[in-house]
């Protein structure tokens, strides 16, 4: 399995627009994030997990050229707003398959109320096939996803475990049930916002101590907030086996 950072930026990404905070002025590439997501491709499967604003330049950028489907987490803008974009896809390949809870699958129904229309639907628009996702695991291509739930302040969220592979985002409660789905991972991806505290968002402590609880071979934090601070001074203060990501960065599970 082969897992690519898409994004690993928080809502706004970095740069900020207009920011001149010293991260968002920095020239290093490590230092420029997208807004997150990750592609996950086994075999000839090619799945998304989120589909923010920066979509577009995401797959071309990754020079994806087919997608077997989308893999919701919540509605925040942050992770739904590049949908319109699966167009290509939809032209090359029909409806695509989107994977999320119910409520995030209304979200979207009311966001691009004309991707759902049945009557009269404009030509051009895409379709896609709703997959509703209860926290039950279920089957895309030939593997079987373990929703993980968490809460985002008090939204529901859903991580997804990929076999030995597990995709944490935007969490900042996990109850000690759901940890208990996260045994005996090679790679644990949690979000990491900032030092100081959040209230829907890990900060750097919370997120290293969720990494001590589930004890994943290695992990790699993501949803960075430019507060952070630099890559390279962050990832200096690391433990073993955690990793900052970055955009771009490809792992081999
Ligand atoms: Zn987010």
């Amino acid at each position: 399995m082969k897992v690519t950072f898409l994004g690993t930026g928080t809502s706004q990404g970095i740069p900020i627009i207009g920011s001149t905070h010293p991260v968002c002025l920095s020239d290093n590439p490590k230092d420029k994030r997208l807004r997150v997501s990750v592609l996950i491709e086994w075999d000839n499967y090619t799945y998304v997990v989120d589909c923010g604003p920066d979509f577009r330049q995401q797959m071309l950028r990754a020079n994806c050229a087919k997608l077997d489907g989308i893999i919701f987490t919540h509605e925040h803008a942050d992770h739904i707003m590049g949908l319109d974009d699966i167009r290509p896809f939809f032209f090359k390949q029909g409806a695509i398959d989107i994977y999320a809870h119910k409520r995030v699958i209304k979200a979207l129904e009311r966001t691009f109320a004309y991707i759902f229309e049945t009557e009269n639907k404009y030509p051009g628009a895409p379709s896609v096939n709703e997959n509703y996702i209860d926290g039950k695991p279920f089957i895309v291509g030939d593997l079987q996803i373990v929703p993980i739930e968490g809460l985002h302040n008090k939204l529901q969220v859903y991580g997804y475990r990929f076999d030995k592979f597990a995709y944490l985002t935007d969490m900042k409660t996990v109850a000690d049930s759901e940890i208990k789905k996260l045994k005996n991972l090679e790679v644990l991806v949690i979000n990491a916002l900032r030092e100081e505290p959040h209230e829907s968002h890990f900060n750097l402590e919370e997120a290293l101590d969720f990494i001590d609880k589930v004890k994943p071979k290695s992990a790699y934090l993501t949803h960075i907030s430019h507060l952070l601070g630099f890559h390279d001074d962050v990832q200096q203060k690391l433990p073993e086996n955690v990793y900052l990501a970055y955009d771009n960065l490809q792992i081999t599970i």
